[in-house]
């Protein structure tokens, strides 16, 4: 698949509302609807303009691609084979080289689905758990796939021969006629051949190693390339790794749901990351100087200003998420901790505080810091 933004696909600028992006399809879909436009290349260009389309009408999915930007969200997920086997030294042969160009197509509605011929395989989804640090800088995980792929002793075609001829039952077809005489009238029924499945052709003679039906069912490791900044529900495509099609069709593809588990010390919130840091009443009013660690396991000098409220966020610019272009910000909460124990210089000095500011120290009573701060 070739690079092409799709506000380029579709003539539109960056910042067309649903109405232009609706607009602008409707009208190259007319142009180019390969029923219509005879000209070189229509088909391919009519599937980019509904993907475009399909990507750019959906508020959530055009967000990501806008986040991730065209090549990340269309590549977002190179994987390749590591591992498995069965296939000896043919090698896993299924034709892949295009896989990996864009996220969420579930009921997309182009393509070649639903034509009557070689049925395309299925579509599978997995789940995958990651860090908010995997999630922030991405990473590369081997995830353990179950799916069919094309029978090695028949080539995928089913037939021992690997040759395939016409069925009988339905005459090639794939599509039986049924009449039934009624009292309305005479009535034919077209219904899937069950000979043939609808496919029109049989093996000539069916391979024993998957029964006829050209697929086994294989496990295997495949690396899969999570991007930076992914979020929790979104999904990876990779093509061609979902289940086999039948001979000549192409496979299924696999989607790679993420789930991003939470992180004790930082949050995320769109590209900005948050995180805490505790001080004390002194450091509040006089201000001070902390060390805060970032994601990336780095200290970081904070100032915090004098006369510092509690639960305020300072910016810490540059150490959020790292996506693309502008990264996010590290915003680090302060919370002013009371101390529980303090040792009676200490108190003295909060004592002297109090002074100063025209207050009075409650009596020694058997309270809280009886323990440490003896009699009067
Ligand atoms: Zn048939
Ligand atoms: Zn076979």
């Amino acid at each position: 698949m070739a690079a092409g933004d799709y506000y380029e696909i579709l003539g539109i600028p960056k910042n067309a509302d649903e109405k232009e992006i609706k607009k602008a399809y409707r009208n190259l879909a007319r142009k180019y609807h390969p029923d219509v436009c005879k000209e070189e290349g229509a088909d391919e260009r009519f599937k980019k303009i509904n993907e475009a389309y399909s990507v750019l009408s959906d508020p959530q999915k055009r967000s990501q691609y806008d986040q991730l930007g065209h090549d990340t969200f269309t590549n977002a997920s190179r994987g390749s084979y590591t591992g498995g086997g069965g296939f000896g030294s043919s090698g896993f042969h299924a034709d892949f080289s295009g896989f990996g160009d864009i996220f969420d197509f579930f009921g997309g509605g182009f393509g070649n689905r639903g034509y009557s011929g070689p049925q395309a395989g299925n579509d599978l989804l997995m789940k995958v758990k990651i860090s908010l640090e995997d999630a922030v800088f991405g990473t590369d995980r081997d995830v353990e796939l179950a799916h069919t792929e094309a029978c090695p002793a028949c080539d995928g075609t089913g037939s021992e021969t690997k040759k395939l001829v016409n069925c009988q039952k339905c005459g090639g077809t794939g599509q039986m006629r049924q009449m039934s005489q009624t009292i309305f009238g005479q009535f034919v029924r077209m219904s899937t051949c069950s000979e043939c499945g609808g496919r029109g052709k049989i093996p000539e003679k069916r391979c024993p190693a998957c029964r006829g039906s050209g697929h086994t069912q294989v496990r295997r490791t495949v690396s899969v390339h999570i991007p930076a900044g992914v979020e929790t529900g979104m999904r990876l495509r990779m093509e061609g790794y979902g289940e086999a099609g039948d001979h000549g069709a192409p496979n299924g593809d696999l989607f790679i749901e993420v789930y991003v588990r939470p992180h004790e010390k930082f949050t995320r919130k769109g590209d900005d990351l948050e995180t805490f840091v505790e001080i004390s009443p002194a450091q509040a009013v006089v201000g001070s100087v902390v060390d805060v660690e970032t994601i990336e396991k780095r200290t970081v000098e904070l100032n915090i200003p004098a006369g510092i409220q509690h639960n305020t966020a300072l910016k810490i610019p540059g150490e959020g998420v790292r996506r693309r272009g502008k990264p996010g910000d590290l915003l680090v909460r302060v919370r002013i901790a009371i101390p529980k124990q303090i040792d009676p210089a200490v108190r003295e000095m909060y004592e002297k505080i109090l002074e100063a500011e025209g207050s009075r120290a409650p009596e020694a009573k058997k309270g809280f810091f009886s323990g440490f701060m003896g009699k009067k």
